[in-house]
Order: C-alpha cells, then sequence, then structure tokens
C-alpha cells in the first residue's frame, strides 16, 4: 500500500523552517543551535540522535513458529497488554489505510497499533525549558515501546514494522484518529480523553490479525467550536478562529498557521507547548484532582504572562514569571 500523505520533513531538515531561516538571514536554527544558551542544560541534538538509534531495530526476523493462533480478540489483547507493561499509557488498533502512510513511504502490512506515552503535565508548572525536555525524553520513549513492541509481535509469529521519530513513515494523526486515540482539537493536535494533547505516539504496522478500534469521539469538536483559550495564549496567533476549517475524510481540521507557529516554536531557544498545556482536556473528562490543580496554576502563570504574552514572547519566560516546583511534589 502506498501512502498518500503529504509530509514535511521533521526537525532542521524541514524545508518550511529552512526557508524562513533563509528568509531571516540566518545561518543556524535558533532551536538547533548547538551553542544556544540552553545548550548548557539540555542537548536536543543528542536526544535526537538516541530516538534514531532505534531506527535499524525497526524491523527484524519473524518466529516462523506461531504461538499463539488467529484470533484477533486474542493477539489484540496480548499485544495491548505487552504496550502497556513496556511504558506505553494507552494502545489502540485500526487497519493500515493510505492517508495514514507518507507519500513516498509503501507497506504491504495491513494493520497499525499507535502507542501513546503521556507527558508528566505538573513540567509545565516548571517552565519551558522542563517541558522541551519532557517532550524530547517521551520522543525516545516512544522510539524504544515501539520498537520493543514490533519485536514481540515478530516473535509471536507475525511481521511487524516499528514507526517513530527515527524512522518517520507514518502521519501519526490520522493513524492515532482511526485507533480511537482522540478528537482533533482546534490547535491541530489530537486530544485524548485522559491526557489531551500532552502525549507523544509510536507505532507499529504488522500483518498479526487484531480487532480494530472506533474514533473516539467525545465531545472535544464541540467544546472546540466556542472555546477560544489556546487561540488566545499562543504568542504568534498562528491559532486560528473556529469557522476557518477543512474537512479530510469526513474530519475537521483547523487550520494552524505553521510558518508563524515557528515563529514561536523553532526560532526562540525554547520550546512552545502552550496551546497543548492550555487545553481544558488536561483535566475536563478525566476530572483527575492533581491535574486540575496543575491546569488552574498554570493558567495563573498564563493570566500573569498576558495570556498571548509577546514583547516578542519573552525568551526565557520563567525568569519573568518564575518557576514553581510540580505542586503535587
Ligand atoms: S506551539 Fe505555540 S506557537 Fe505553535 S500553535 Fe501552539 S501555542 Fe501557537
Ligand atoms: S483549548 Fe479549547 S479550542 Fe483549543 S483545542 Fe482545547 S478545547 Fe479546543
Amino acid at each position: 500500500m502506498r501512502g498518500t500523505s503529504k509530509y514535511r520533513l521533521g526537525g532542521p531538515d524541514d524545508p518550511l523552517v529552512i526557508r524562513i531561516m533563509k528568509r531571516k538571514g540566518l545561518s543556524e536554527i535558533p532551536f538547533y543551535r548547538k551553542d544556544s544558551p540552553k545548550s548548557e542544560k539540555f542537548d536536543v541534538n543528542a536526544v535526537m540522535q538516541r530516538w534514531k538509534l532505534y531506527t535499524p531495530r525497526r524491523d527484524g526476523a519473524v518466529d516462523a513458529k506461531r504461538r499463539e493462533g488467529d484470533d484477533p480478540s486474542h493477539i489484540s489483547a496480548l499485544i495491548k497488554a505487552k504496550a502497556l507493561a513496556l511504558g506505553g499509557s494507552d494502545v489502540g488498533f485500526a487497519a493500515l489505510t493510505p492517508i495514514m502512510i507518507n507519500v513516498d513511504s509503501e507497506f504491504s502490512l495491513r494493520s497499525i497499533v499507535s502507542v501513546i506515552i503521556a507527558e508528566d503535565y505538573g513540567k509545565v508548572l516548571q517552565g519551558a525549558l522542563a517541558i522541551e525536555k519532557e517532550a524530547f525524553e517521551v520522543y525516545v520513549e516512544c522510539a524504544r515501546v515501539s520498537t520493543e513492541l514490533a519485536a514481540y509481535i515478530r516473535d509471536l509469529g507475525f511481521p511487524a514494522i516499528a514507526d517513530h521519530n527515527g524512522t518517520g513513515d507514518i502521519q501519526a494523526i490520522p493513524a492515532l484518529y482511526a485507533c480511537g486515540m482522540g478528537e482533533l482539537g482546534k490547535h491541530g493536535s489530537l486530544i485524548h480523553p485522559e491526557f489531551g494533547a500532552g502525549y507523544r505516539p509510536g507505532f507499529v504496522i504488522t500483518d498479526a490479525p487484531v480487532t480494530a478500534d472506533a474514533p473516539n469521539i467525545f465531545g472535544v469538536q464541540r467544546t472546540c467550536e466556542n472555546c477560544r483559550i489556546c487561540e488566545q495564549n499562543c504568542p504568534p496567533a498562528a491559532i486560528r478562529s473556529s469557522d476557518d476549517f477543512i474537512v479530510t475524510e469526513g474530519v475537521k481540521r483547523w487550520r494552524v498557521d505553521t510558518a508563524a507557529c515557528y515563529e514561536a516554536s523553532r526560532f526562540r531557544d525554547e520550546y512552545c507547548h502552550i496551546c497543548v498545556d492550555v487545553c481544558p482536556y488536561n483535566h475536563k473528562v478525566n476530572r483527575d484532582p492533581d491535574r486540575t490543580a496543575i491546569f488552574k496554576a498554570f493558567m495563573k502563570k498564563r493570566k500573569k504572562a498576558g495570556y498571548r504574552t509577546p514583547a516578542w514572547f519573552i525568551e526565557d519566560e520563567e525568569s519573568v514569571l518564575g518557576t514553581e516546583p510540580n505542586i503535587l511534589d
């Protein structure tokens, strides 16, 4: 099956980010600069190398003697239990379709497993660098978990190939949506009922017989019609209004101005994750009292910052707002 999704290369190889860099007359992208002010505390390039180390192990030999039969509910239960035991936070299954695959990629396998790993929401109170470290470390975990899960499925007797940041053949949003991981929010990320959009994904493409999940519709897009929190907190106003959307394969997608987002998320030293962290779905469905307390404390900081914030989006915002230890520690 050939992929049909247009895609952008991630990280510093993204053509859009390179175009902006040239337009600005820069020779490097500030976020990935090796001598940036943050590099003494956190080496983002070294972490990216760590997830790439998993790439050669994404595929391997399949155990010829199937130990567990071909019953989809049994095989699905085994894979789900293994994914959770490896450190996954939630797991779902779907039939693989062309829109889930990048246009230059091709798979002959028929199903996809999505495994997500939640980020520690408490990091939002410790400033942008703590959030960035958490996000990148969770990406490494996604590479590890998807790689080990693919190996497990091959040991069950079925072909299985891992996909993660170090491989990049799968389009996360359509795969996660079909696997029942949640609904697409106005900020462009898929919202899970328990973790909001505060998680990172890994995938396994496989021929194991699995029971497909259904999309998980729990009212997000209805809420987004009237909620403007991410819009009002996005520093470069990259998130558009409720009536600026397109529909792809029946799914509403609000437009996000990616070039504008990059001003805040690639052309500063610090990471931007604000739209995800201000979303009420961090606590709205799970009603977790700890997450609710973190959300309220974080929104107090956003208010102190003036919500959208620029002049021009204060670098090292925590030096202005102060950091708070995780209030649950
Ligand atoms: S990451 Fe930051 S700049 Fe980008 S859309 Fe979200 S809030 Fe806006
Ligand atoms: S902050 Fe509001 S508008 Fe934005 S994704 Fe979350 S619910 Fe939707």
